[in-house]
């Protein structure tokens, strides 16, 4: 097992990363909450393969309490209506200040449970246990929470950080391959963003050792630490994000996420990085990712226009400056649009 740390004062909490880690899930929550009950919150896939019942037995075995509240798949159940149903089973289940939430699943139940625990008796603590590539690097370090609403995603939530992670790699074994390749191309971004050595050993593809999916929790860290709100340095993680988001909104979400955000890292590349681009073309090829997208600019603008509504305003984006090294620059909407219309 290996353990990241993060120093967030009173809210500090550790991170374990490693082989059969769901098995001793009671151990490490005990040491480190002391809970006398627990809610488990996990979706219908995850609880299909018996996730639940590996962290239920080993919680008993501690004298914990469990109850598991199972929610359908899908990013349709991360709304109100579930997160009401999740506090709806808090209550059922009397937990009190001292008790803890569990979110055993991928980004859905870590935003969903970690927004209930955020708001229930205004804040209880939180255990999250990631079971996608995805959420173990990227979602589950940051302590964003929330829920969708018909006008968008994200658009209710809050900022509220776990009290411990337990990422059990074995869970990844299931993940079908589209999903695992949505964690790996944020993988890739952590390389590229800050470190050429995570690029290089994630460029040839195969699965992601646990001593890099904690490396890419540390560089993560280090990002949240120096900017828990999102408001500076934080926003390099958005390397990739803005036409990524751009991409999946125009494909009306047909595209999955890590699929999206690796063109859009591409594109940006290809535009302000060309040096770059080919090795990572090939290193998005090697982990199952895209390379060509479908969309022109000016489609992909129509979308971000109407996302953001500021037309004509400032946007501020990632570049990459080369491997392990980006740079936020801010400049008009119409001069990005041009500089990608003319470069690519
Ligand atoms: P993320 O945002 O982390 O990709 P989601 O919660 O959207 O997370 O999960 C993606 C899909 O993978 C969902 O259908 C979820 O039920 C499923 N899933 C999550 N973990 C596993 C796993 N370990 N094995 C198989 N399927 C899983
Ligand atoms: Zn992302």
């Amino acid at each position: 097992m290996t353990t990241v740390h993060v120093p967030l004062g009173s809210r500090a909490y550790d991170v374990h990363i490693g082989a059969g880690l769901l098995e001793k899930s009671g151990t490490l929550i005990a040491e480190a909450l002391r809970p006398t009950r627990t809610l488990l919150v996990t979706d219908s896939n995850v609880a299909k393969y018996g996730y639940a019942d590996l962290v239920r037995q080993s919680l008993e075995a501690q004298g914990i309490d469990c109850a598991a509240f199972i929610f359908p798949a899908g990013e349709a159940s991360k709304s109100l209506y579930t997160y009401e149903k999740i506090l709806e089973a808090c209550t059922g289940f009397s937990l009190y200040s001292g008790d803890v939430l569990i979110a055993l699943g991928g980004g859905v139940v870590g935003d969903l449970t970690g927004f209930a625990a955020a708001t229930y008796r205004r804040g209880i603590s939180f255990a999250q246990v990631p079971t996608t590539l995805l959420a173990a690097v990227d979602s589950s370090v940051g302590g964003k929470t929330g829920v969708n609403l018909p006008a968008g995603k994200n658009l209710v939530g809050a900022f509220w950080q776990p009290r411990l992670v337990i990422t059990d790699v074995n869970t990844f074994d299931t993940l079908p391959p589209e999903e695992y390749a949505n964690g790996a191309a944020e993988c890739l971004k952590h390389g590229l963003l800050f470190d050429e050595s995570l690029f290089a050993a994630l460029e040839s593809g195969g699965p992601v050792s646990t001593a890099q999916i904690a490396r890419n929790v540390e560089l993560k860290r280090d990002l949240v630490l120096a900017d828990e709100r999102d408001t500076g340095r934080r926003r390099l993680l958005n390397l990739g994000h803005t036409l990524g988001h751009a991409i999946e909104q125009a494909s009306g979400y047909a595209i999955p996420h890590g699929a999206a955000i690796g063109l859009g890292m591409l594109l940006m590349a290809r535009a302000f990085c060309p040096a770059i681009a080919d090795r990572l073309r090939a290193a998005l090829e090697k982990n199952n990712l895209p390379t060509h997208c479908d969309y022109s600019i000016r489609n992909l603008f129509t979308a971000l226009e109407q996302d953001k509504k500021r037309a004509g305003g400032n946007i501020t984006v990632v570049v990459p400056l080369r491997i392990g090294q980006c740079e936020l620059r801010t400049m008009p909407m119409e001069q990005l649009k041009h500089l990608l219309e003319e470069r690519l």
